[in-house]
């Protein structure tokens, strides 16, 4: 038997198993190319991973990142040299900018946990941005403000040190996935916002002034 064909037997043999069915040859080939596209795939982030942290330590300071990245602040795309990567990880220029004129801390990098964006204000609490803004304007949220690279405001964040007694801690208003299934296949995995899914949703975040704000509306 040739390599590639032992390969494949074992792993139909390893599937089956797990899976606690028969697989035909055709079902396994898929799977194992498949398995061996996720193995390869990791190999690679793996090695760029390394050549990253390597050209670190040539570069404490960061540079530019070649291809497109998502700025682990921001979360938009930003790439060659609108990029920037250091210690704290993937920033967009603008992002790097605010870093560097202390508007936020480089820490929100790896902590995004500590902050909300504008979108996971408005999805999170089902607000619009106008309410806000009017809120940000009447002082009863603390906002740091990004401003774009050339003109006007590239992002709008609010920490949660910022607003401790306002905003809830992010695991408290965790959304929930739900799946639907067609013709007993999970088809479409779709997102439910946390207040859909607890009994009493002010009562999670009662301690928390933004509740004050809060109405719930039956379905
Ligand atoms: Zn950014």
């Amino acid at each position: 038997m040739s390599k590639s064909k032992k390969n494949l037997s074992m792993t139909k043999e390893a599937l089956e198993q797990e899976t606690d069915r028969l697989l035909t040859d055709h079902e396994a080939k898929k799977d194992k190319d498949f398995i061996d596209f996720m193995a390869k795939m990791v190999v690679d982030i793996a090695f760029r991973e390394a050549a990253k942290e390597t050209k670190l330590l040539d570069h404490p300071k960061g540079f530019h990142l070649e291809g497109g990245h998502t700025c682990t602040i921001c979360q938009q795309i930003c790439s060659d040299e609108l990029s920037w990567y250091d210690q704290f990880g993937v920033k967009c220029t603008a992002c790097q900018a605010a870093v560097d004129k202390k508007i936020i801390p480089p820490t929100l990098c790896k902590h995004p946990e500590s902050f909300y964006s504008m979108f996971e204000l408005e999805h999170c609490f089902n607000l619009d941005s106008k309410i806000l803004r009017r809120w940000i304007k009447g002082g009863i949220l603390k906002a740091r403000v990004i401003p774009g690279l050339t003109k006007g405001v590239h992002a709008t964040l609010f920490l949660i040190k910022d607003n401790k007694m306002f905003l809830p801690p992010k695991s408290l208003v965790k959304s929930g996935i739900a799946s639907e299934e067609i013709n007993g296949r999970k088809e479409y995995i779709f997102p439910i916002p946390w207040y859909r899914l607890c009994d009493d949703p002010l009562g999670r975040i009662k301690k928390y002034g933004i509740v004050e704000h809060m109405v719930t509306i039956e379905m």
